[in-house]
């Protein structure tokens, strides 16, 4: 049980071992009367996060999932249902259950697909979607295969030149295979900042950096509470606002799935993560790489390793060196969040 590895490190902060991490959450969403099936594949990703570092999707992620469950449009028991749509095209339709059961439920028929064609589109459709897109394209890196993921959310953002949240935050993530390396992997969202870490920072009481949100009435805003009310901002100006847009319409409109401002609206009465679609692209590099494939791991090799040397590092770099520290001593996690995450415990659970 957990107790055995609770530790308070007098700065604010309670360590606790990964396994505990895991049993913390799934306790909490089984409690919240989530199925096992929904339950398991969701506590892994919460797991992971809290695991890389990655802190607005680890168990600071855990109250809103209670609350999305809670939500009369989410279903607690759904069972995804994969088909295909073609030779290279799989769909989960996710029947208003979280992403990470469809996805893990189409995985085989997506590697199997994308190793026979040597590219795989997997939709997933009517999902309510919370996590980080990093633990997906690392299942597909594990494969042998590289891979592209993008989802909308609700429109927060405004696009560059304007003040109306008209986009979502609409996360981007792509990973490359190595032989005998970790991926490269990279996930960002397409707002300067995910939303989470603005909510960090309201939490905290920490002011956000200028450039990150404009208030309500259109001003650029260093308060998280303002910057929460007003919209965000797109990264890169004009360039982030059309990869936005791009997103929005592969895993909206292109899968027969909302759009970010349609999702808001669907949600508008609930306080429930966003439902809507996730457009992945699975790629196999030995299949499409015209037989030459030593020599192509080498010509990326060689890409990859350019970056060392001259104070660039690789996407991903940080979370993978966090992920060997909290292995070994665990994660540590607020005082503040660690209470609030008691209350959605079975009475006389683990802490
Ligand atoms: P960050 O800006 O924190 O990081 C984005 C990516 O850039 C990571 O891969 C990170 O690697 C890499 N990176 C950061 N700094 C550097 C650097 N100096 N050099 C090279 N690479 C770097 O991410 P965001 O705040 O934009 O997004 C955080 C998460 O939120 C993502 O996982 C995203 O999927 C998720 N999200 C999910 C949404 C949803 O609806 N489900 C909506 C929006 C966001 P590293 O991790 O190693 O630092």
């Amino acid at each position: 049980m957990p107790t055995n590895h609770l530790q308070d490190d007098d700065r604010g902060h309670i360590r606790i071992a990964i396994d505990d991490v895991f049993s913390i959450a799934i306790q909490a969403l089984l409690h919240a009367g989530l199925s096992s099936a929904q339950a398991f594949p969701m506590a892994r990703t919460i797991t992971a996060a809290e695991r890389d570092e990655c802190f607005s999707h680890g168990l600071y992620r855990l109250p809103g999932c209670v609350e999305t469950i809670k939500s009369p449009k989410f279903v607690a028991n759904a069972i995804p249902v994969v088909a295909e749509i073609s030779a290279a095209a799989v769909r989960a339709d996710a029947r208003y259950g979280y992403s990470p059961l469809a996805f893990e439920k189409a995985l085989p028929l997506v590697e199997q697909k994308a190793k026979t064609a040597g590219i795989c589109i997997l939709a997933i459709n009517n999902c309510f979607h919370c996590t980080a897109l990093w633990p997906e394209i690392e299942a597909l890196t594990e494969r042998g295969l590289a891979a592209i993921a993008m989802t909308s959310s609700h429109s927060w953002v405004a696009p560059a030149g304007g003040t109306q949240p008209t986009l979502g935050t609409n996360p981007f993530a792509f990973g490359w295979p190595r032989h005998n390396e970790r991926p490269y992997v990279f996930d960002f969202a397409t707002s300067m900042i995910a939303r989470g870490d603005i909510a960090l920072h309201d939490m905290g009481g920490k002011q956000i950096p200028l450039g990150w949100a404009l208030d309500v009435n259109g001003n650029p805003t260093t308060n998280a509470a303002a910057a929460l009310s007003g919209a965000m901002l797109s990264f890169g100006g004009h360039k982030g606002t059309a990869l936005s847009t791009m997103i929005e319409l592969l895993a909206g409109p292109l899968i027969g799935d909302m759009t970010s401002s349609q999702s808001k609206e669907f949600g508008e009465d609930t306080r429930a993560a966003p439902c809507h679609g996730e457009l992945i692209i699975a790629l196999d590099p030995a299949l499409l790489g015209w037989g030459t494939e030593a020599a192509n791991q080498s010509s990326a090799e060689q890409l990859l390793s350019a970056f060392a040397g001259q104070g660039a590092r690789l996407p991903s770099r940080r979370r993978y060196e966090a992920r060997e520290r909290t292995m070994k001593n665990g994660v540590r996690v607020p005082k503040a969040l660690y209470e609030r995450i008691q209350s959605l415990l079975p009475s006389g659970g683990p802490m």
